[in-house]
């Protein structure tokens, strides 16, 4: 097998990964980018809706505009698409990758991982009844309809509320189906407030808030599924049962971290992502991570973000001007479902990024029983919350050995 020698190594071209190669490149460092699909871009190759790079480009764009931006931030950086990474050794930065070049080792200095996530499937939700053709995870319906000019059905329901069903439901809409509904768990949506409006309520389409499938139905194809109301607890409501009569359900039930060949690498436990500190950085020290491999983030901009940190900081470590520092566990205290990274290097600038566990009109967000507190307004789960810390405040954190966020109601 022959090996390539390179100072950098990015996996992954969505986002993350070519903001990431753009950075370490602009840094001196010679880069790889290595992508398995056949071009750069990621999930933004689908997404032709409008709503990305507000931040970064200061205009709207659509996601292969966005994608279109950032590979023109490439040059001077190697790109291998069509290429995959198997593992990466854990002792060293050394990996090993298959595809249309063949088999390949790549041996480098710094590691930045950025492989994005995956969708989570029906089985997620343990929905009793057959398995009947018609039933897609609601990317996989957006890159059917996108990509290859595909329709998955004629009448359809979408199960649950996130930024990819809203939009999947109106897209869907847009090409003649007939979509019965948006059903969602909570009482209240998952995605941002504008899909809402722009997806559903432009369009007519109902949001059935506190609703779950619980039954599917359908020989060879799907016929229909059980809905059911559910309780406060989450629990169906067997009097409220009806069926709804569609042939084709898509399911938006959240997505998962891929992290997939570095199972050396220890995962956030409230993520299921990478485990990083505030400089992006894995508990081993050449592994750098951006992305939704990290946790699942709102707005690519954020995304984009953190891959030009993570490959500037690669590109460091690279020239060892970045040695390990010791970090602060952060702990995720009341009111907080997501958040990255998982610990913070004292003395040093760092952004939190969190999710809420529910909406709130007003919050305090609390980091270390109060050394740092925010006020924020108009929380909701959908939308990350960044509080940016200073090298103070960071430091006297670590004084203090508490670093638990808290996001309570004000
Ligand atoms: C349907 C949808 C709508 C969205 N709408 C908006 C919006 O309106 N506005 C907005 O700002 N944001 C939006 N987002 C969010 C934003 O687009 C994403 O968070 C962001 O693009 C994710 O980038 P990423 O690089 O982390 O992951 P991805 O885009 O998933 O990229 C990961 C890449 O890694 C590659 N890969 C994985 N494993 C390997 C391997 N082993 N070897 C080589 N390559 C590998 C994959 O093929 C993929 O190309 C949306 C997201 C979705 C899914």
């Amino acid at each position: 097998m022959r090996t390539h020698r390179v100072d950098v190594l990015v996996v992954g071209g969505g986002a993350a990964g070519m903001a990431a190669a753009a950075s370490a490149g602009g840094e001196g460092a010679r880069t790889l980018l290595v992508e398995e699909g056949s071009r750069l871009g990621g999930v933004l190759d689908q997404c032709i809706h409008p709503g990305f790079g507000l931040h970064r480009y200061r205009e709207e764009l659509t996601g292969p505009e966005f994608a279109a931006r950032l590979v023109a931030e490439l040059a001077g950086v190697e790109v291998w698409t069509g290429q995959s990474l198997l593992e990466v050794e854990p002792e060293r930065p050394r990996a090993r990758a298959v595809g249309t070049a063949g088999a390949v080792e790549i041996a480098a200095q710094a590691v930045v991982w950025a492989t994005g996530a995956r969708e989570r499937p029906l089985g997620a939700l343990r929905v009793p009844g057959a398995r009947p053709a018609g039933i897609f995870v609601a990317g996989l319906a957006q890159r059917l309809v996108n990509i290859h000019g595909l329709l998955p059905g004629r009448r359809a329901l979408v199960v649950g509320s996130g930024d990819i069903g809203l939009i999947m439901a109106r897209r869907l809409h847009l090409e003649g189906v007939e979509v019965m509904g948006v059903v969602e768990i909570r009482p209240y949506p998952g995605g941002l407030l504008r899909n809402v409006i722009q997806c559903l309520d432009d369009f007519g389409i109902p949001l059935l808030l506190s609703h779950t499938v619980v039954e599917v139905h359908g020989r060879g194809r799907l016929s229909g599924v059980t809905l059911a109301e559910v309780d406060e607890t989450g629990a169906p409501r067997p009097d409220t049962a009806r069926f709804v009569a569609a042939d084709t359900l898509l399911v938006s039930v959240g997505l998962v971290p891929e992290v997939e060949g570095i199972p050396f690498a220890p995962r956030d436990p409230t993520t299921g992502g990478l485990a990083v500190t505030s400089r992006l950085q894995a508990a081993v020290p050449w592994l750098f991570a951006a992305g939704n491999c990290l946790a699942p983030f709102d707005l690519v901009d954020t995304v984009a973000a953190l891959g030009a940190r993570a490959g500037t900081a690669a590109a460091r470590y690279a020239r060892r001007e970045l040695s390990p520092a010791p970090a602060v566990a952060i702990g995720r205290g009341p009111g907080v479902a997501a958040l990255v990274p998982s610990s913070l290097v004292p003395g040093e600038e760092a952004t939190l990024y969190l999710r809420a566990s529910r909406p709130l009109a007003r919050a305090w967000v609390a980091v270390g029983a109060g050394i740092v507190g925010r006020t924020v307004h108009g929380v909701r789960p959908a939308e990350m919350i960044g509080v940016r810390l200073s090298p103070e405040e960071t430091e006297a954190l670590a004084r203090a050995g508490n670093a638990t966020v808290e996001v309570i109601p004000a």
